[in-house]
């Protein structure tokens, strides 16, 4: 069986790893259009416990499981520094798996060389850009004018994905959420917050998060609001003096040391709009083509689940892969993709909508924020009364690679 993965970022590579493991007899290509440390750009994620168990059931953890820092709980204040509550990140896992603030690099670059170490091609500087069917087979083409021919398409391309449109032209686009995303690591910058916990702030005007790592230093991040979509490009041309006097106007009335985090935070500053997708309508086309991660359901990055997301449906497709019966290839695959889909679709679709019900409580207005002070002790005091089990739905997802599938 020929596969061909298009997207190199998060899941793609995984995808390719976890075949792989499932013993699959197939040639594997991962193509990205971006070089490798294009691929790596970005701040630091939260990545949660459920993703590394699925790194853990392709025996793909090992370079990630002792990288960045442990996050075990997040506490919240208002924007006079009054304390909302705070709550453990989940309840512990019987793995003693735990969350980890990672910089994008360290997961994306450990994932990326971690595939190549076990000898799978990825392809850099090449873009996707259309298919067609052959046969029983996917012809794609791409902008250097070369072509690749294969059994499968998988769509790793993201929130954007090219794929996607060759499945149903006329797919969701990705919706705007009304925040920006801006922030970084601060080297030897100390805040007055215990180790393993991320504190949030929901200032009068804008979100603000601080988080100590072992290292003296400190994690954060920021949502200003931007109640409309900016266009694609314009948040580059932003120059890091303009987002300090920004920060610090929408920060004016708050206590706490936001206002020393925006002047000590190094250059660049880099800001990302924000986008869900709520509901792809479809995730593949019954023969040989098919969406995952992002590109299949973008997660706010409130959520901290996107990455997860990914890699959950990478090892559950490699799984419904392995199992699938059929005399050929494409009778399996066939069968394979629904299956996959069923297994996927309900969990990932609540993730978006919890994540866009997080970023819309940080984007609230005068009588919103009123409410939600009034509201968020209430249900942090509740999550901390169960010590986190409220959260397992999301973080003690676990994957039994070996078992099988039924179908
Ligand atoms: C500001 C911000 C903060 C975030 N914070 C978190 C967090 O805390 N926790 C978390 O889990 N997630 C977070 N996420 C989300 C997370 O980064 C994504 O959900 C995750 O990367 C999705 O993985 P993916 O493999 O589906 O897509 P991606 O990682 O986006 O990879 C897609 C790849 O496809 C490539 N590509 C696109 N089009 C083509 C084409 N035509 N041809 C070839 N290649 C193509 C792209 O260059 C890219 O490398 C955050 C996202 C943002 C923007």
């Amino acid at each position: 069986m020929k596969v061909l993965i298009i997207g190199g970022g998060v899941g793609g590579p995984v995808l390719a790893l976890a075949l792989a493991r499932a013993g699959l007899d197939a040639e594997v290509e991962v193509v990205e259009a971006r070089t490798p440390s294009e691929v790596e750009e970005g701040s630091w994620i939260t990545f949660q416990a459920n993703g590394m168990d699925a790194l853990r059931a392709i025996d793909a953890a090992g370079p990630l499981e002792e990288q960045g820092y442990p996050v075990e709980t997040i506490s919240f204040v208002n924007g006079r520094g009054r304390s909302l509550g705070s709550m453990p990140l989940a309840a512990s896992r019987p793995d003693r798996l735990t969350s980890r603030m990672l910089a994008r690099r360290t997961l994306a670059g450990g994932i990326g060389q971690l595939a190549r170490d076990r000898g799978i091609t990825l392809t850099h500087g090449v873009r996707f850009v259309s298919a067609r069917y052959e046969g029983s087979q996917v012809v794609a083409t791409f902008n250097d004018g070369s072509e690749r021919r294969a059994d499968l398409l998988v769509g790793a391309d993201g929130i954007w994905s090219r794929v996607r449109t060759f499945i149903d032209p006329s797919a969701a686009r990705p919706r705007y959420v009304p925040v920006l995303n801006v922030g970084g690591h601060l080297p030897g910058f100390r805040v007055d917050v215990p180790q393993g916990e991320f504190r949030m702030q929901f200032g009068t005007r804008c979100f603000f998060a601080w988080m100590p790592t072992p290292d003296g230093g400190t994690v954060w991040f920021a949502n200003p609001p931007h109640p409309g979509e900016p266009e694609r490009g314009s948040l580059e041309r932003i120059s890091d003096a303009s987002w300090r006097s920004t920060l610090h106007t929408l920060m004016a009335q708050d206590h706490g040391p936001a206002h020393d985090i925006i002047d000590a935070a190094p250059e660049p500053l880099r800001a990302w709009a924000t986008y869900d997708l709520p509901t792809v309508r479809r995730w593949h086309d019954s023969r040989a083509a098919v969406l995952l991660g992002d590109a299949a359901h973008a997660v706010a990055p409130s959520a901290g689940q996107g990455a997860s997301m990914a890699l959950e449906d990478a090892v559950t497709l490699a799984r419904c892969l392995r199992d699938a019966p059929g005399a050929t290839d494409s009778a399996r695959i066939a069968a394979a993709l629904p299956r996959y889909e069923a297994l996927r679709r309900a969990r990932t679709e609540k993730i978006v909508a919890y994540g866009h019900r997080s970023s819309n409580s940080k984007a609230a207005g005068p009588l919103g924020r009123v409410v939600r002070d009034a509201i968020l002790p209430l249900m942090f005091a509740r999550a901390a009364r169960d010590g986190g089990k409220s959260m397992m739905w999301l973080q003690g997802h676990h994957v039994e690679f070996d078992a099988p599938v039924e179908f």
